[in-house]
């Protein structure tokens, strides 16, 4: 089912301004997070959708019935918390079949169905015992189970692989994005860690301070964020900020210049304090050719793998690039790389958005809806290349 947050503010006793007029518009079926750091407003926000908190101002809908004064049981939502929260003196089953019970389904009819969700986590040997006799992914499937069994309309997840190692974790993940999909349920989940957002959802919310900073597809706020803070929020390795001036058709660094990418053309002018925005990823090397790069001599490498996280000191600022594995410098060596002129973003300093002639580029959102329902499985939105 659709959920539409219309200008939501949630201030605590206290006078805490959680959440700030925050608007979102999440279509049926649709698999959303809330990112954002700690603090910023994510758990908050899903507990009053749930109904668990009292919205001070806006309005929740879910479907088309306005929820904002219903209690939690009457919203047609499920929760699974970061701690799972099963019942320690419950049989699996039993934690699995709870909802059910407060439903009123009979007990033949209501450990059945139970039985069947177990099978679909796979549950189905474990059914009797007791959530201590568990492995922490086996908890947190009975949490999902329990979720799934009453067949609510939205399911609401905060942040429902944080209890997981790192293992695990990548696993679980795989699970959920498989069973959310195969179930269709509209879900909404609370994360922290940007990669989870990215690898799960078909839309990201990010937060800061209760209000939304963007709205987009994971490749949107990962190519195109609309603000500072949401490019140096999003992506594993940060995003390089350098800071400079405008001289007209170059940016000057200090010590270097860059040329206005063909977004940004037209729309900034010789004396306009800007900021450039590259990801070490997409910078290439560049061998002296007429294409505009950076040179500078390389003080560290970093081994991430598959690829070396490079950082370049210049005659002006510090830069970090990421080089294919077989390509790394050794750390002394000097360097000359140049960004994907299509992937490098210009932001005003001042306000820190996005300078960009694309409209179709992922639009930041203010506090208007987004509109629209993507179509499943659907991440091209924006008209952006693929990653
Ligand atoms: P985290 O990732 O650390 O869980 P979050 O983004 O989920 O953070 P919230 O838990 O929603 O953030 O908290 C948002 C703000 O509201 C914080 O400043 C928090 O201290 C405050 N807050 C949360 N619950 C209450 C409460 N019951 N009373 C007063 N202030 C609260």
């Amino acid at each position: 089912m659709r959920v539409v947050v219309e200008e939501v503010t949630k201030i605590f006793d206290g006078g805490v301004r959680a959440l700030d007029g925050l608007s979102l518009d999440i279509a049926d079926g649709e698999f959303f997070a809330l990112l954002g750091p700690s603090g910023c407003g994510k758990t908050t926000l899903l507990r009053t959708i749930a109904g668990l908190e009292t919205a001070t101002g806006g309005r929740i809908r879910i479907g088309d019935r306005d929820v904002t004064e219903l209690e939690p049981g009457r919203r047609d939502v499920a929760m699974v918390f970061q701690d799972y929260a099963l019942f320690p003196h419950m049989t699996v089953v039993d934690n699995i079949a709870y909802p059910l019970r407060i439903k009123k389904v009979g007990r033949a009819r209501r450990r059945a169905g139970a039985a069947d969700t177990a099978t679909e986590l796979s549950l189905a040997g474990l059914l009797e015992r007791r959530p201590a006799q568990l492995s922490g992914g086996q908890q947190q499937r009975v949490a999902l189970a329990r979720a799934m069994v009453a067949e609510p309309a939205v399911f609401l997840l905060d942040e429902p692989l944080s209890n997981l190692d790192a293992r695990l974790r990548l696993e679980a993940r795989t699970f959920l994005k498989k069973l959310q999909h195969d179930l269709g349920v509209t879900t909404i989940f609370v994360t922290h860690d940007q990669a989870e957002a990215l690898a799960l959802a078909d839309r990201i919310a990010v937060m800061a301070d209760g209000t939304i900073k963007q709205i987009g597809t994971p490749r949107e706020v990962f190519q195109r964020p609309a603000n500072v803070f949401v490019a140096g929020f999003i992506g594993s390795t940060p995003m390089n900020l350098l800071a400079g001036r405008c001289d007209g058709d170059g940016i000057d660094l200090g010590g270097v210049r860059l040329p206005v990418p063909a977004a940004a053309a037209g729309l900034v002018a010789a004396g306009d304090e800007l900021i450039a925005g590259i990801r070490p990823e997409y910078f290439v090397e560049d061998g002296g050719g007429d294409r505009a790069g950076i040179e500078g001599r390389v003080s560290i490498v970093e081994n991430l793998g598959t690829s070396s996280l490079v950082t370049l000191a210049t005659a002006g600022p510090t830069v970090q690039v990421t080089m294919p594995e077989g390509r790394e410098p050794v750390p002394g060596a000097t360097l000359r790389v140049a960004p994907r002129p299509d992937r490098m973003l210009i932001y005003r300093a001042g306000d820190g958005e996005l300078v960009d002639g694309d409209p179709g580029g992922g639009k930041p959102v203010g506090g208007k809806p987004v509109g629209g329902k993507p179509a499943r499985g659907d991440h091209t939105g924006g008209g952006l290349s693929p990653l």
